[in-house]
């Protein structure tokens, strides 16, 4: 049954004249989606766009995959919604997954509805296990929109400076374009034990991505967080890891902490875990889950529908592969992306990342240039019928992040494509 569109202009319009004016796009001329099937979404005249960005990572299982959203009908046909006063299978079934696939002895499960919202509850959380108020947090990360969270969000363009907590303080992100990799996490390193022998005991935590998303698919040296946990257990100081974009097998691991080998004391969730339906938690040790000691719910927290959903996406994860299909089909990416770099080097200038959240930043005369060079890339992408992202401080990295179902062909598919549009740009 065909469903009648008010078209792509009307759809623009509406949202200008009622959407507060800061939202944001990326194209000069924004599709207007109406369906998604797997690595697919269509627009209202019916021209298909291969996903390669997923709504930042979330639909990591592919758009409206049956395989999910069968159980997620079900569910909401069954019992919808209760309170957390009353006893209901998905959350509990849920709660005891999330054990099984998190590393160490994180066990106990606070359920939210977003990805800011669980930061924030860790925030708290470490607050109210140290006694202590301050936090530490890397240039450039992100953690959210509440007032915590933006806090402690170190990119410029998601704060409001001057409204913020500000017992926050940053120190350098393991990564400068101007040093190896080693210099920079070396640097970091330097500047956190200047921030704890002169304040230590007055900091709750640090929260860190262990993959920074928004600031660029920035990863450390695989001894970097390892050192910040030594560092950190000196003083009594939390590690929250905020996977909130990386976890789920996105980046090749079921979190991205893995690559490291350290356990955090609390890890952040979101994302993926609802494939598209509003689902996050923060989770910790039984010791540290004894420190949130007033009663707490959240009203849609957990809830019967968003559990059995999440608990869908568990289960497709594990049956099939997806870690291991992210690590193999981001290699093909990565590897197609660097040849790209090899034909166009004064155009890509670095191609980054693990698994499927991959990105290629890319130059210009200047920062101006190399934005305005992203988003050109981007728009024709896009009416080519291939969906990218972009990030990082200086809005000139594009960002790959398809759902980890997407094939070989689409990689390839979509690389030729890219070769293209970047051959139009090469003089
Ligand atoms: N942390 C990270 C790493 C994120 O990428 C985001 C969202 N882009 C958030 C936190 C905030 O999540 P939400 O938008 O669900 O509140």
């Amino acid at each position: 049954e065909q469903q009648d569109f008010i078209g792509r202009e009307a759809v623009a319009s509406k949202r200008k004249q009622y959407f507060y004016p800061c939202t944001q796009h990326f194209y000069r001329d924004a599709p207007q989606l109406v369906r998604g099937s797997m690595q697919f979404v269509y627009d209202e005249e019916g021209k298909s766009y291969t996903d390669f960005f997923a709504g930042v990572s979330v639909v990591a299982c592919g758009h409206c995959n049956p395989a999910i959203t069968v159980r997620t009908i079900e569910q909401l046909q069954q019992l919808q919604h209760t309170t957390t006063i009353y006893l209901t299978q998905p959350s509990v079934d849920l709660a005891e997954r999330l054990e099984e696939v998190m590393p160490g002895g994180l066990r106990r499960t606070f359920f939210v509805n977003s990805g800011s919202e669980a930061n924030e509850g860790a925030l708290l959380l470490a607050r109210m296990y140290t006694g202590r108020k301050g936090f530490i947090a890397l240039e450039s990360g992100l953690h959210g929109r509440t007032n915590l969270t933006m806090s402690v969000t170190g990119l410029p363009m998601w704060r409001t400076d001057k409204y913020l907590d500000h017992d926050v303080e940053f120190i350098p992100r393991p990564y400068h374009p101007d040093l190896s990799l080693e210099e920079a996490a070396s640097l970091s390193l330097e500047s956190l034990e200047r921030v704890l022998e002169e304040k230590g005991n007055t900091i709750a935590a640090m929260i860190v991505e262990p993959i920074q998303g928004n600031g660029g698919m920035i990863m450390p040296t695989r001894a970097y967080f390892r050192d910040v946990k030594a560092l950190l257990e000196r003083y009594g100081v939390l590690l929250i890891a905020d996977e909130i974009q990386t976890g789920f097998g996105r980046t090749g691991k079921m979190f991205a902490m893995e690559h490291f080998d350290v356990v955090p004391d609390i890890i952040s969730m979101a994302k993926a875990l609802g494939n598209g339906i509003p689902v996050a938690a923060f989770a910790t040790t039984d010791e540290i889950a004894l420190a949130l000691n007033r009663p707490s719910a959240s009203t849609f927290g957990g809830n019967p529908v968003s559990a059995a959903t999440a608990l869908a996406v568990l289960d497709y994860i594990r049956d099939e592969r997806l870690p291991e299909r992210s690590v193999q089909l981001g290699e093909r990416l990565k590897a197609g992306l660097k040849a790209l770099q090899t034909r166009y080097p004064s155009l890509i200038v670095d191609v980054r990342g693990t698994g499927l959240m991959l990105g290629a930043e890319l130059a210009g005369a200047d920062a101006e240039g190399a934005a305005a060079l992203t988003d050109q890339v981007l728009e024709a992408m896009k009416d080519r019928g291939y969906l990218i992202g972009k990030n990082g401080i200086g809005r000139n990295v594009l960002a790959f992040q398809p759902p980890m179902i997407i094939t070989e062909e689409d990689i390839d598919g979509m690389l030729n494509v890219l070769n293209e549009v970047l051959a139009d740009h090469n003089d």
